[in-house]
């Protein structure tokens, strides 16, 4: 070995490994999933970048991940003939987190090993997780391309620091060896590897290999001819997109969305289609039951894997999909497209146009699905996600009436803050005579429920949405009308509440305009320039007085976003 070096860990890694290796130690298992997960990506990027340079492969295009152990050593070895890893990409993924967000993220961590877990799942483990079951981790790997004397050494106990050296390394690709704990020798054996390559990673479209082990007093007459080692497949090494949906199990989906979403928890739905034609792909869409840590990071990566005839081209493709739609993972495999498809060619490539308004439908699709089949999960996934979908509307004026069946509010009807009226439900309860939808948008849930403003509606038994989030007011300001119904701020102008109001009302109205026209007279005078104007008015049953804004102006939040940032 030459060149060898003693580096510190970034603090993040050094936090982030701590917290792993307690935390997740009752799911210690998964890091042969995150560790097969990676050689089969290193697989991946291995055959695309070989499409345009097939020397990449140094005459042996053999793809196959090798599981191995040693029960005397105590040792678990996963080797990959993939894109493999410089010196410097070694320190670089092997010694740093380079997400984002990462010391937020970290100091969000509370010591509550549950919760924890949980959130660090949501982060995603990777690599790291080797150390939840090893003691010592060597990394030996060398670039495909590369000069054999390339080969890179990594070794590490997961405290502070890492070592690493160049060593001469014949075969291109990655072998990670775990030296395993004390206590934790069951991971040497081949039956229990066997069992968690089939249960974590059976959907790998990369053949995962193991000895063939024979059981004992098989073929002992053979014995004499001392045949060389051979190697059999564990897994079905197909990809699991191209499989049959009847062939598939939810444990199957469940495996493969982790696999490619990096994520710890199950996926919430997901929605498998084949599609023949003019425009011919296969998508997997998941929608998570829980958001990334990163969900309001507009930079976080986010986006597909695409597959071009089953070629894995990129990750975070984010073409396929518009912002709203941000947090869902998948693949998407098409025929359409060019092998030596890039991120330049994909923006200008109209197919791509063609198959973002397919898969933004489907998902569209898939979710009032959700919404229809199974309330409680909807109701999961809009706490988590309703604020993301609330883009939409503006986004994608295409699929606007879709989103805005999706949509959920609070409202008087209801009178809790959960948001669960959704705009049909609405509809379904509008009064005799109403042509409008009511809403009100205020700070927080208490104040838009107990705004003045709402004093009519309760009196005449009309419901109002409650909106209380940032983003609410800037919505319903893109908003014009639901199933021919427009959307009317209470707050706002003359309230006209269509044919609710009976000939009577309005005449007794008008009467009791007259009897106080002096008094608006002598208010004008005193408030003068203050207000616009002033009308004797019937929505307030209980208060004397209150503020409205005009039509056309901006709402109360908007000036308050306005006025804090200057305006
Ligand atoms: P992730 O897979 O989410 O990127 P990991 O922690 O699992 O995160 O891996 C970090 C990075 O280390 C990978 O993105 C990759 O660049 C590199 N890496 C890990 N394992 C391998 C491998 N077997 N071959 C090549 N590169 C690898
Ligand atoms: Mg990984």
């Amino acid at each position: 070995e030459t060149q060898k070096e003693t580096l510190g860990f970034q603090t993040e890694v050094k936090q982030l490994l701590n917290l792993m290796i307690h935390s997740l130690y009752s799911n210690k298992e998964i890091f042969l999933r995150e560790l097969i997960s990676n050689a089969s990506d290193a697989s991946e990027k291995l055959r695309f970048e070989a499409l345009n340079n097939d020397a990449l492969y140094e005459g042996e295009p053999e793809l196959a991940v090798r599981i191995e152990y040693d029960k005397d050593a105590k040792t678990v070895t996963i080797e990959d003939r993939g894109i493999g890893m410089s010196r410097d990409d070694v320190i670089e993924h092997l010694g740093t987190i380079a997400k984002s967000g990462t010391a937020s993220f970290l100091s969000n961590l509370t010591g509550d090993e549950a919760k924890d877990s949980q959130l660090i799942g949501q982060f995603g483990v990777g690599f790291y997780s080797a150390f939840i079951v090893a003691e010592r981790v060597d990394v030996y790997t060398r670039r495909a391309g590369a000069d054999v004397s390339e080969g890179v050494h990594w070794s590490s106990t997961g405290e502070g620091d890492f070592t690493i050296a160049n060593f001469d390394k014949p075969k291109r690709g990655t072998r990670i060896v775990l030296k395993l704990k004390e206590g934790e020798e069951e991971f040497a054996d081949g039956f229990r590897l066997r069992s968690l390559v089939r249960k974590y990673s059976d959907h790998i479209s990369i053949p995962v290999q193991m000895l063939k082990e024979e059981l004992p007093g098989e073929d002992e007459a053979e014995d004499a001819e001392a045949k060389a080692p051979e190697m059999e497949s564990v897994n079905s090494a197909t990809a699991l997109w191209t499989r049959p949906k009847s062939d598939l199990n939810d444990e199957e989906y469940q495996e493969f969305y982790k696999h490619i979403s990096h994520d710890f928890a199950d996926a919430l739905t997901w929605s498998h289609n084949k599609v023949e034609g003019n425009l011919e792909y296969t998508s997997l869409l998941y929608v998570p039951e829980n958001a990334p840590f990163d969900l309001w990071n507009r930079e976080a990566p986010r986006g597909l894997k695409l597959y071009v005839q089953r070629v894995f081209i990129m990750d975070q493709a984010d073409q396929f999909l518009p912002l709203y739609l941000r947090f869902i993972k998948g693949v998407v495999d098409s025929n359409n497209l060019s092998l030596n498809v890039s991120r330049e060619i994909l923006q200008k490539d109209p197919n791509v146009d063609k198959l973002r308004s397919a898969l933004t439908k489907r998902v569209l699709d898939m979710l009032s699905k959700l919404a229809k089949n199974d309330a409680e999960k909807y109701a999961t996934f809009w706490k988590t996600f309703g604020s993301v979908i609330k883009e939409g509307p503006a986004e994608d004026m295409g699929n606007r009436d879709k989103i805005l069946k999706l949509l959920r509010f609070a409202s008087t009807h209801t009178g809790t803050s959960e948001q669960s009226v959704s705009l049909e439900d609405y509809v379904s309860r509008m009064q005799e005579g109403q042509k409008k939808i009511y809403y009100v948008v205020a700070d927080n849930f208490n104040t838009a429920k107990n705004s003045p403003h709402l004093e009519v509606f309760r009196k005449k038994g009309i419901e109002v949405l409650l909106l209380s989030e940032r983003i609410d007011e800037w919505m319903m300001s893109q908003l014009f009308d639901f199933d021919g119904h427009n959307f009317q701020d209470v707050t706002k102008g003359e309230l006209d509440l269509g044919e609710t109001e009976s000939e009577e009302e309005k005449q007794k109205l008008e009467e009791v305009a007259k009897e106080h026209e002096g008094l608006v007279e002598r208010l004008n005078k005193v408030l003068d320039d203050r207000v616009d104007s002033i009308r004797i008015t019937h929505r307030l049953t209980d208060s004397p007085a209150c503020l409205v804004i005009g039509d056309y102006d901006m709402g109360l939040q908007m000036r308050r976003i306005m006025e804090a940032a200057g305006q």
